[in-house]
């Protein structure tokens, strides 16, 4: 029996980064300092640097980053955030919880928020913030975008948690909005061992308030400007993402994108469809979604074979039962979104794949 071709491979990624990532536990124990502190400053830096971005702020997670990214850019309670309903519920749920009001629109054949909806419910007026989600790792784009933003005037905070290191027509996901935020949960292109997050931006105050507001609101010590929460990053987190992590990045995006161009080139069944990239993104491929019309079908076949499906996502974030007695509105028709709950399925995509695995997951894709 051939071992299962699993949909994230933490185990492998230990074998290669364990060594340093006990060298960080050593370095973050005798340091005594475990929470905010000279580690969380060097991953923010290295952060920045690596991505081109001003500022860099260390966070407990993506959904926390998301919350004090909309704060920070100025979000009031009622204020309406026009966004996609196909993503991790967080999305959702970091609108509500910054007093937001979620409106949806409908996605495009790829996925991520159509921008033709999103102008369409913009003319209509009374929308403050535009939240896209750079899904599956596809950049969303970056050019209309901001020129959505301008015609409307609406301020864009952006979902980057599936997408570090994605382009838009050469222009990297998160530098267009006034904040972006990304998540290192461990599945995510860029992991960590637990818990992290961080919110980016180029806008000093919007910076300096993240800061404050991750941290209880504190704007100096035991002084509270506004009510806070509390998402620090650990120091063992941000030293294990800076030196076991982030050095990686780079190949084994790399080699996502290489599984993802041998797998669009390879799949070939008429009961697969696989759904294009937007125009001019460079994907970071986090995901690699097919979509089947009978797909339990397929995820029973893909099992057979011992291959791990996966569904991102089963349940638009608009039929949450959390969301009963919340005010959200539904903008336009959601057939896209709802033929994606309905028949997504994620190959497994991960730089941990060999080529055998590759092959027998292009083999069960072709003889479905
Ligand atoms: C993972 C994820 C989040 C939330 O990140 P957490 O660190 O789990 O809170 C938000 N948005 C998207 C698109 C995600 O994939």
């Amino acid at each position: 029996m051939p071992e299962t071709v699993v949909a994230n491979d933490l185990r492998a990624q230990w074998t290669e980064i364990g060594g340093d990532a006990a060298r960080a536990l050593e370095r973050v124990g005798r340091s005594g300092w475990f929470v905010l502190g000279e580690e969380v400053l060097a991953l923010e830096a290295a952060l920045q640097n690596e991505l081109g971005v001003r500022f860099a702020v260390g966070v407990g997670n993506g959904l926390d980053a998301l919350e004090i990214g909309l704060r920070c850019a100025g979000l009031a309670p009622g204020d309406r955030v026009l966004t996609t309903p196909l993503t991790a519920f967080a999305t959702t749920l970091a609108i509500v919880r910054a007093g937001g009001v979620p409106v949806f629109v409908d996605v495009d054949p790829c996925g991520v928020i159509d921008l033709d909806a999103a102008e369409g419910r913009l003319r209509g007026g009374g929308i403050r913030f535009l939240l896209p989600v750079h899904l599956y790792g596809h950049a969303v784009d970056l050019a209309r975008l901001e020129g959505l933003a301008r015609a409307h005037d609406v301020i864009v905070v952006e979902d980057c948690a599936q997408s570090i290191l994605a382009t838009s027509h050469g222009v990297r996901t998160g530098s267009v909005g006034a904040a972006a935020a990304t998540s290192f949960y461990p599945t995510k292109n860029l992991g960590a061992l637990g818990d992290g997050g961080a919110l980016f931006t180029n806008d000093e105050a919007i910076a300096a308030r993240a800061r404050s507001l991750r941290d209880y609101g504190q704007t100096s010590k035991y002084v509270h400007g506004e009510l806070g929460v509390n998402s620090r990053l650990d120091e063992l987190q941000a030293a294990i993402l800076r030196t076991a992590m982030l050095p990686r990045l780079a190949a084994w995006t790399a080699r996502r994108r290489e599984i993802a161009r041998v797998y669009r080139a390879s799949i070939d069944n008429p009961g697969l469809v696989v759904p294009g990239v937007p125009a001019g993104s460079d994907s970071v491929a986090h995901l690699f979604p097919v979509l089947a019309a009978r797909r339990d079908d397929f995820l029973a076949h893909l099992a057979e074979r011992r291959i791990q499906g996966s569904v991102h996502y089963p349940h638009l974030a608009s039929n949450q039962a959390a969301l009963r007695g919340v005010p959200f509105e539904i903008s336009s028709s959601l057939t896209h979104a709802e033929a994606f709950a309905a028949s997504e399925v994620s190959l497994p995509i991960h730089p941990f794949l060999s080529d055998a695995d590759i092959a027998r997951v292009i083999d069960a894709c072709n003889s479905f």
